[in-house]
């Protein structure tokens, strides 16, 4: 692999100590092929290793005392520069509903990538929609709506016929539905055509996205260089997500899209699941290129330990009588952690091992999330808000009928009052802090 190979030329440059000339120069060569087989475009590589180079070059680096590790920054620091320097997070503006166009080649990953955006942004406290754009490959919108469904997102597909009037309807569907993201997934073809860049022209002028994020496969190799200069002259888009980083991509796409469009990656997709579109940090990417471990996501996960400190703290606060909704999904991933419904309930003090046998299963736990998520920051929090009608349109957004609302909200009241039955100690506690 290509950090194998790096790996190798740096460890072959540590063994010398002194660095000459000739030294930087055939470490340079072989960076150069190193780079080409990983698919990196030759005119990226050829850029990428004069600038290395002349930076190597230099007598401060050659004199210094560790010239091999400045050699290995030095090269860190281009790969970064060449991934993108800066991190490129999605930013919405402030319009509503924001639109947001995903286009690319067939079989890149527009769909899953649509999704999976929507999955995130509703993570976000976001409420997207995802609108059906690609009438062309038989089934395209089922595709869609299985994954909407499975996420809990509203999908609009439309007479399925016409791509811009679908794209146009779709905006409406949103306003109509208090959604405030619109996430348009378009159709590609196997190869650039003139009638997919009109196609793509033509939504983009309908609908005039916010942002237009152009879907690459990362294995698509030297060719991406060629459909994502199309698309940009074309239609123009602001960034870029890389897609099935899991397989087995040797990194060109990702190192040469930035250097050939001036466009950022934002997103790479690495996996079927929802949760697998992660946010693309230049510089880890170039440290895992380097082998150099991936030290920012160690300290992530030490992060988390910390996190899952402050969730015991929500814990405390979910006991006391002041519950909202919030508090009740966050309890509800809580639950999932401690493996299953039946052993907290039969952990409760007067925890009933009947009850433990399985009244609420995991499908109810997803079912009752997609419904809180249709509610307003408002309504989580002060569930008392929820009349008849801000019940009606929760059902419609979450594609449920109203009894189910009602259902929820029965159960939430239930579960408030069985925290109080069970929890006098801390119930006192909250109040004794109240009355302070
Ligand atoms: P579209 O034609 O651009 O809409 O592409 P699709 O979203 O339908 O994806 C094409 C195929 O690639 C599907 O079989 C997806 O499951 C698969 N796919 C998409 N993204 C990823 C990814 O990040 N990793 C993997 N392993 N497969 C992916
Ligand atoms: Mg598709």
């Amino acid at each position: 692999s290509l950090s194998n190979r790096l790996q190798g030329i740096f460890s072959g440059l540590r063994g010398k100590g002194r660095l000459t000339e000739d030294d930087i120069n055939d470490a340079m060569r072989e960076i150069r092929m190193a780079l080409l087989e990983a698919d990196v475009n030759f005119k990226v590589v050829k850029s990428f290793v004069a600038r290395t180079k002349e930076r190597c070059l230099d007598a401060e680096v050659l004199d210094s005392l560790t010239p091999a590790q400045n050699v290995v920054k030095i090269v860190l620091d281009e790969l970064t520069e060449l991934l993108g320097r800066t991190d490129s997070k999605l930013v919405l503006s402030s319009r509503i509903p924001n639109v947001i166009m995903l286009v690319g080649l067939q079989g890149s990953g527009k769909t899953t990538a649509a999704a999976k955006l929507a999955w995130r942004l509703k993570q976000e406290n976001h409420a997207p929609l995802l609108v059906a754009c690609d009438v062309y490959r038989p089934a395209a919108a089922d595709q869609l709506e299985t994954l909407g469904g499975e996420i809990g997102v509203r999908v609009y597909r439309g007479d399925g016929q016409d791509p811009v009037r679908i794209a146009t309807e779709g905006v409406q569907d949103a306003i109509d539905n208090l959604r405030d993201v619109v996430i348009v997934d378009t159709a590609g073809r196997l190869h650039v055509d003139e009638a997919m860049m009109e196609e793509a022209e033509a939504i983009k002028a309908a609908v005039k996205p916010d942002q237009i994020l152009m879907v690459v496969d990362a294995m698509t190799g030297q060719d991406v260089v060629n459909v994502a200069a199309a698309f940009a002259e074309r239609v123009d888009f602001d960034g870029v997500i890389m897609s099935k980083m899991d397989g087995d991509a040797r990194g060109g796409g990702a190192l040469s899209i930035k250097e050939v469009t001036g466009k950022p990656i934002k997103f790479i997709s690495s996996g079927e699941k929802p949760d697998s579109l992660e946010e693309f940090h230049p510089d880890r990417m170039a440290k895992r290129i380097l082998g150099m471990g991936d030290m920012v996501s160690l300290i992530e996960s030490a992060v988390k330990v910390q996190q899952e400190e402050i969730e015991q703290e929500q814990a405390e606060r979910m006991m006391r009588a002041n519950l909202n909704l919030n508090d009740f999904i966050e309890m509800n991933r809580q639950i999932r952690k401690m493996g299953g419904i039946a052993k907290l309930v039969s952990a409760l003090p007067g925890g009933d091992k009947a009850m433990a046998a399985g009244q609420v299963d995991e499908g109810a736990l997803d079912h009752m999330e997609v419904i809180i998520n249709s509610m307003t920051k408002a309504e989580r929090e002060r569930p008392e808000l929820l009349n008849g009608s801000r019940r009606a349109r929760i059902a419609a957004g979450a594609g449920v009928t109203v009894p189910e609302v009602n259902q929820l909200v029965k159960k939430f009241n239930e579960t408030k009052k069985m925290m109080k039955r069970f929890m006098p100690a801390a119930e006192e506690m909250a109040g004794g802090k109240r009355g302070k």
